[in-house]
């Protein structure tokens, strides 16, 4: 017999009340008719659809009790392997002031995305977008000697953006959380070795968190510096295009790699009639084409009789990089008389048959039209605005370049979500701060810094994006916002098994690690089948049922215990689970 509340007694005397957590009390608001729509990716749906999150403003974003939950537990990971190599943790405001951004000349270079404020004395501020400025300000006014080095300082906090497109939920908003480390050595060689540390920090937190992730050679943008890698979780529908050689592990960012794949495929008019053409045919017969197609994207081209490369290439720009290409105008300046594709779809094959759907501008279609309606009627011309440019996918070598890659091997182009990103800065923000030490000879020196940044909020994201299944979300155990629910399967009129849930529920509770993991499915007035759905859609990792019905063992209730991930049903009595 387990009393509730379990009450238990602290030193003081006091009552401390453990309560049940029970699903109908949990602020969980599922909405299980959320539309899916064009600009939402799959992460967001399910966040929207489990309650984790609901919009407030463009790009901004209330984290919920299940999101904060799963948050927290990203944070502990983190802080953990952070302060395993000697990460100190503080918080700075997210209000930074003009003269700081200004030394750094970061006010006017960092553009629109930068959110200025003013106050009441018309004092100019940043929102910060992250925070160098500031870090290396607080270790400018302070007199380091030899023995601080080395210093690694950081927070997990706020950062703000004004995205020219925020979108997919969390990855990318206006606002987000973000671990932001900042490293500050004596020499060019302990500056790198702390890099190295770091990096490693960040495969533990990667790998902690059961993620498929590709650390890879980046562009280090605004923030400058020389060397700089980015964590990208590799999923489908990442923004980011990663390259990578199986046969000597080069990977790289698309942005800044030196061996690249060749175009898949290039195309100009005159290759209309020739080999890897782009024949133009009619919608009836693409309707009864017998090859492979894919429809890969609308273009508004203002003469489809003549296919001018470069009014394909603004047309490419003005569309949504989600789809499985991009223009690559890398190529298209060394060869301007192609028009170059990228594809990164790895669903695209060679040889597979790729349908171009072009359409005139709505201005060009009207004088057609006026032009048509002056004519004859023309009966083989159903819908003169649209026309179909298909072209085969032709690979060219597609063989790494790197110098140490003795055998050439094949390039491989994934999509990723950049999760994190690590720069060696050099002195690039303490020459210009002022943040030196004293060298060996009594003369003062920069310090030499580092920075690293790991997207916290829209790892999580990047976490659901990567594991799911067409029932939910399926966490990884560790960030997981519970442990598990019981769920009765007692309805209304027969409370029996709700009783035995409770029963179960309070045993177990007794473990401090249990306390506040477990919540016990309450809603006896919501059918058992709807109960089960949305403790997958939450991705609940152990789902536990009472059923009265089920067997006995040694005249105990035996449990059925069913694995989320990979579901695998095990039986315990209520002692077992509890040991
Ligand atoms: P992106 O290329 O996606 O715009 P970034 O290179 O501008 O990202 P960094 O300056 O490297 O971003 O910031 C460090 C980390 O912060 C990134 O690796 C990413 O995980 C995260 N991050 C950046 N912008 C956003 C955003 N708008 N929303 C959520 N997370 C973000
Ligand atoms: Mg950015
Ligand atoms: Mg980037
Ligand atoms: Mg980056």
């Amino acid at each position: 017999d387990y009393p509730f509340p379990v009450e238990e007694e602290g030193k003081t005397g006091a009552k401390k009340i453990v309560h049940r957590l029970l699903r109908s009390k949990l602020f969980i608001p599922v909405v299980r008719d959320q539309p899916m729509d064009k600009e939402m990716s799959q992460s967001q749906l399910l966040m929207q659809k489990t309650g984790m999150i609901r919009r407030a403003s463009l790009g901004m974003y209330m984290t919920l009790p299940l999101a904060q939950r799963a948050m927290e537990n990203l944070i502990k990971i983190i802080d953990e392997e952070m302060q395993g190599v000697g990460g100190q943790k503080l918080t700075m405001p997210l209000l930074v002031s003009k003269d700081l951004w200004e030394k750094t000349g970061r006010w006017e270079t960092t553009g629109a995305e930068l959110i200025k404020v003013k106050d009441r004395k018309e004092e100019e501020y940043c929102l910060a977008p992250t925070h160098e400025e500031i870090f290396t300000s607080l270790v400018a006014n302070e007199r380091l000697s030899n023995s601080n080095f080395p210093l690694r300082l950081y927070q997990i906090g706020n950062k703000y953006r004004d995205e020219i497109r925020p979108r997919f939920g969390l990855v990318r908003g206006r606002e987000f959380l973000m671990k932001d480390l900042y490293s500050f050595d004596q020499t060019r060689v302990e500056a790198v070795a702390t890099y190295n540390d770091i990096k490693g920090a960040y495969h533990r937190v990667f790998d902690r968190v059961g993620l498929k992730y590709a650390c890879v050679e980046a562009d280090s943008g605004n923030i400058g510096g020389s060397m700089s890698h980015e964590f990208q979780v590799l999923t489908g529908s990442g923004e980011d295009t990663v390259v990578s050689c199986e046969c000597c592990g080069y990977q790289s960012n698309i942005e800044r790699a030196t061996s690249k794949p060749s175009p898949s495929t290039k195309f100009s008019p005159a290759d209309k009639i020739k080999k890897i053409a782009i024949k133009v045919v009619s919608d009836k017969m693409v309707k009864g084409a017998k090859e492979k197609t894919t429809t890969i994207a609308t273009i508004w081209c203002s003469d489809i009789d003549t296919i001018n490369p470069f009014s394909i290439k603004s047309y490419f720009n003005n569309i949504d990089s989600f789809e499985p290409f991009r223009f690559n105008q890398a190529a298209q300046q060394q060869d301007p008389s192609y028009t170059y594709i990228d594809f990164i779809d790895s669903t695209i094959k060679d040889n597979d048959h790729v349908l171009l759907q072009l359409k005139q501008h709505q201005k060009e279609q009207q004088q057609q039209q006026q032009k048509e309606e002056e004519k004859e009627e023309d009966t083989t011309s159903n819908n003169a605005s649209v026309e179909y440019g298909s072209f085969r996918v032709v690979k060219e070598g597609d063989h790494c370049a790197q110098p140490n890659c003795s055998n050439g091997g094949e390039l491989k182009l994934q999509q990723g979500i950049e999760v994190g990103h690590i720069f060696y800065l050099g002195t690039k923000y303490s020459s210009k701060l002022g943040a030196n030490m004293k060298d060996k000879n009594g003369k003062n020196q920069p310090i030499e810094m580092g920075c690293y940044g790991i997207g916290v909020s829209r790892l999580l994201a990047a976490m659901i994006e990567s594991k799911r299944d067409d029932r939910g979300i399926v966490w990884s155990k560790c960030v997981a916002p519970y442990k598990a629910i019981i769920i009765p399967f007692s309805d209304q009129r027969n409370r029996g098994s709700y009783e035995s849930a409770e029963h179960l529920y309070d045993l177990l509770i007794r473990d401090p690690f249990l306390r506040n993991q477990i919540v016990l499915e309450n809603r006896l007035d919501m059918s058992i089948g709807k109960r089960i759905n949305e403790a997958n859609l939450i991705g609940f990792p152990y789902l536990i049922f009472v059923n009265n019905n089920a067997s006995k063992k040694n005249g105990e209730d035996v449990f059925e215990v069913e694995d989320r991930d990979n579901g695998q049903k095990s039986y315990f009595t209520a002692f077992e689970l509890y040991h």
